[in-house]
This record gives structure tokens, sequence and C-alpha cells, in this order.
């Protein structure tokens, strides 16, 4: 069936079929919006749009046989604070509800039955775990300055406007990736130009007017375009997706950008394309948010004509021309998790690939460093918003590239900025150097342990 409205009847049909069965089977399962208790969460998978609805639940964690950890669930997770340990195969057979099991999900673990004696060593490294936060407190109002007083800009990934605040409240000094697609994971769909208006007005009044990246909607892939095609496509991470998928659907594009346009009258809003791959899509993308300008401008609405333009540098293609680019844009992100899929072949939502999904690999550092040596030498602000900005293990390697700029998920703020007073520019330099010096991700992953364990040698990390 062609028609999208069939195609939506056929999942109504397939869900009564879910829950004759539940009943049959005699299971009284609970509705995960209505929990009496916190849970674990044990399933196959979850999209984005599922994770996205359990952020009020009493879900405490969450084990799935599917993805990966940058993938976009992972992500969501992580935002909210969720322990989430994911791609585990078949975890889902193994398990059944009722069963107490333990969620590490700093080695990626989950523990069936745990003993006891497991139980209490859990309990005192949870304990641990918590201690060590709260320590990290009370650097939160101090400013994030090396040793050397080189000022750093930490900045918040959000996924929702009241989350612009809460970075802030976190040490944040603005927001520097909105995933604005996000809006479309309702259950209610595409989101209209006054809704959207909205959320980016807010997202830039809980900033304060410290600035606001707005990244125009990275739908497809893993987001909302497959579950609602008739026909999936065979290589979504390789599709029509991001940008593409915005130049593809234009009057839905100007309606985001005619949005973003008016809340840049509220604050310091900056607008960032993603996934682009030629100055082409680049330029095609301006000249559509200038058109939307002058709409707007015709119909006398305020918002800012200077607002400031970016690009996510997230293939291998923009990594390399990016001295062009650095002609045309007046911002960059290193958009690592995608950069890191597309460079080296391996899709990053796929558990089955997951060990090949490698950060610390030579040729992603040697292209982070060529991106922000170019962007440097051009005078272009240079940002990393992959999750590698958040990951202590590269805070030094991206500081001895150069980067002055990271932005994050909020919850890993208080801990990159302690890194940050802990060390020297000529400190990151060196470390920068003799990671670029190795050959295998191997060396490069255990001397930045090293180095990162000397500043840090109570992360129970
Ligand atoms: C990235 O690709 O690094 C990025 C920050 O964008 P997303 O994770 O939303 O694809
Ligand atoms: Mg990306």
């Amino acid at each position: 069936m062609s028609d999208p409205l069939l195609v939506e009847r056929m999942r109504d049909v397939q869900d009564i079929e879910r829950r004759l069965l539940r009943h049959i089977l005699g299971e009284g399962r609970e509705d995960l919006a209505h929990l009496s208790k916190p849970v674990i969460l044990v399933a196959h998978d979850l999209t984005p749009t599922q994770t996205a609805q359990l952020n009020d639940t009493k879900v405490i964690g969450v084990a799935l046989d599917s993805g990966a950890a940058t993938s976009h669930t992972a992500i969501l997770l992580q935002s909210w604070g969720r322990p989430g340990v994911i791609g585990l195969g078949d975890i889902s057979t193994h398990l059944s509800g009722g069963d107490t099991i333990i969620v590490d999900s700093t080695n990626q673990l989950v523990i069936a039955n745990p003993t006891e004696s497991t139980l209490a060593e859990y309990r005192e490294r949870e304990a641990a775990y918590s201690r060590f936060s709260h320590a990290l407190d009370d650097i939160k109002d101090l400013p994030a300055i090396t040793c050397d007083e080189t000022p750093i800009a930490l900045y918040s990934n959000i996924e929702f406007p009241y989350e612009s605040r809460a970075g802030i409240a976190k040490g944040a000094s603005g927001v520097g990736l909105y995933r604005t697609e996000f809006l479309f994971l309702r259950p209610e769909g595409a989101p209209t130009e006054d809704q959207q208006f909205i959320a980016y007005r807010d997202a830039t009044l809980g900033a304060d007017g410290m600035p606001v990246t707005i990244r125009t909607f990275d739908l497809g892939a893993d987001k909302y375009t497959q579950q609602r095609s008739y026909e999936q496509e065979r290589n979504p991470m390789l599709g029509l997706r991001s940008i593409r998928y915005s130049l593809r659907n234009l009057d839905m594009f100007k309606v985001q950008l005619r949005a973003v346009l008016r809340a840049s009258a509220h604050g310091d809003v900056r607008v960032m394309f993603p996934l682009i791959n030629s100055l082409m899509e680049f330029r095609q993308a301006k000249m559509t948010l200038h058109d939307a300008m002058e709409d707007l401008e015709d119909e006398g609405v305020a918002l800012n004509r200077n607002i400031k333009i970016g690009i996510m540098v997230e293939t291998p293609a923009a990594a390399i021309q990016i001295k062009e680019f650095c002609r045309e844009v007046d911002f960059v992100s290193l958009g690592t998790n995608d950069l890191i899929q597309y460079l080296l072949a391996v899709d990053r939502g796929n558990e089955r690939v997951s060990q090949y999904y490698i950060p610390s690999h030579p040729a992603v550092l040697r292209s982070i460093r060529d991106v922000v040596r170019a962007c440097n030498q051009a005078e272009i602000e240079c940002s990393v918003c992959g999750e590698m900005a958040g990951q202590p293990l590269y805070t030094m390697f991206l500081l001895g590239v150069g980067l002055r700029t990271l932005s994050m998920a909020p919850a890993n703020i208080p801990e990159i900025k302690k890194l940050v007073r802990l060390t020297t520019v000529s400190q990151a330099r060196r470390v920068a150097r003799r990671a670029l010096g190795f050959d295998t991700d191997r060396q490069v992953t255990n001397y930045l342990r090293d180095e990162m364990r000397k500043l840090l040698p109570d992360d129970p990390i």
C-alpha cells in the first residue's frame, strides 16, 4: 500500500495483534508511562522516539539487544543520566520480568540475578560514583580555564528547550548543539511553525543571552523517516538524511528556518546545517535561509539579519574541503559521531560492527587535527559537538590540537571542566603530538588513559 494513511492503519493492526497476544499469554504488563515502581527496561530495540518518551517515567536504566554507543537512543539516555547498555545481541531473550539485574554502563555490562557480594560491590561503586559527582559540584561556578589561563568554552548539547537552562546550571556557557529534530519525535508528528518558534525562543531565553546554536533538522537515518516510510531505505545512514532531506522537502525546511529566524530576535541564536558534504549544499541551504529572511522582513517580523551561519563537519568530504568552507561559513562544529562512522565505514547504530567504531583511530585523530588547524588559520570558530567532546579521555587531545570550544551533554560538563582546570595548553599540546604519532588506536587509547589518570586519579570511570 503506497497510501501513507493506510500504512499508518497497518501499525494500528499490528498494535492490536500485540495486545491480543499479550492477553492470551496472560501477561498483565504495566504501561511504561504508569509504572508503579522503578524498573530497568529490557527490550530488543528502542527508537529515539520511544526513548524520548521515557524521560518522565520510572525507568531507571535500559538494556537493549540492538544499537551502539553513539546511536541517538544511547545519546538520549546519557543526556538524562539513565544508565544504558546497548547492543547486547540477545539479552531480551535471557531475562524475565522480575529478575534483578545490574546495568553497568561504564563497562557496558549487564549482570543478571547477581550474588549478594556482587550486589554489595556495585552498591559501593554506585556510592563512589555519586561521591565523585557531588565533589564536582564544587567547581560548578568556577570558570573553565586552563592552569595557564586559556579560557575554554564549554557548551551543552540539548534535545529539548528546557535543557538550555539546565545546561547552564551545570556550568555551560551556551548551547553548542540543539538537536531540533526531536520536535518531530512525538506521537503528534510534525511541529508547526509556531510550535517550533516557541521551542526555539524558550531555548534561547533559557540561555540568558548566551549563544544558542540551533541545528536544522537531522531527520532520516535512525530518526523519523524510516519508521514512516512504506519502503525503507537499504542504507539509511547513507541515504536521504539530514540536510539532504531538508533540501528535498523545502517547504518543511523553510518553515523551520522562519521559526529559527523569529527566535533570533530574542537572543544570540546561531543556525547550523548538519551533514554538509559540498559547497553547493551549503549555498543552497544558505539561500533558503535568506529567502525565509526576506519573507519575514516583508511581513515586518523582527529578526537578526546578521545571524551566524555554520556547518557541521561530519563527512570526510567536508573535512577534506575545510579550507574552502572556511571562506563561506561563520563557524564550524565537528560532529565526530558521524565523522567517525563515515571515515571508518561503520554504521554507528549497528551493534554487530561496534568494535570497529573507534574514536581513537589514528585517521580520526588526524582528521580532527586538520580541520581544527585549517579553521584556526582562517580564524573561523571551531568546536566539537560529538560525544568525544564529553569524554575525559579525549580532553587533553582536543585542547592540544587547538580546540577552545567543546559542546557536550550537560551531565559531562563538570568533569570536563575539572580536567580543563588541571591542565595547561602546553601540556595538552605535548599529549596531542604524542597521540598523533601512534600507528594504532590501542596505543592511542592506552596513552590517553594514562595521561588522564595522572590528572584525575580518583575518577571511578
Ligand atoms: C555528530 O554527528 O557528532 C553529532 C553531534 O550529531 P548527531 O549525534 O546528532 O548525529
Ligand atoms: Mg551527526
